[in-house]
């Protein structure tokens, strides 16, 4: 031991398909985390909501800043995903950005 940074909680939501975005975002950066508390259907009941919630922590607190900016471009690419409502390509059923008029894979112009 010794030799590895200080693991730091880094992020925590209920919504555990969330958590696991960001954990993906986090390892495509190469990031190393782990995720903690991931809920257990059947056992929320018997534990104080606070300490239920799935939590994402870095293995080496070093990479904190470096995860908020990344956390922080997610959570405004998500918001303007919602923004603008994807569509679906009646043609090839490629996901085309909300603002954009023709599929972009087989210019097929939205319906
Ligand atoms: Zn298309």
């Amino acid at each position: 031991m010794g030799e590895q940074g200080k693991m730091k909680r880094f992020y925590q939501d209920y919504n555990t398909v969330k958590v696991y975005q960001v954990k993906q975002l986090l390892t495509d950066a190469g990031i190393q985390c782990v995720v903690k508390n991931e809920l257990i259907q059947g056992a929320a009941g018997e534990i104080p909501l606070n300490e239920a919630m799935p939590e994402i922590w870095l293995v080496d607190e070093e990479w904190d800043s470096k995860a908020n900016q990344l956390l922080a471009n997610f959570e405004q690419a998500q918001q303007e995903m919602s923004a603008t409502a994807e569509w679906i390509c009646s043609e090839c059923h490629t996901v085309n950005e909300g603002d954009f008029g023709i599929c972009w894979n087989c210019q097929t112009p939205r319906e």
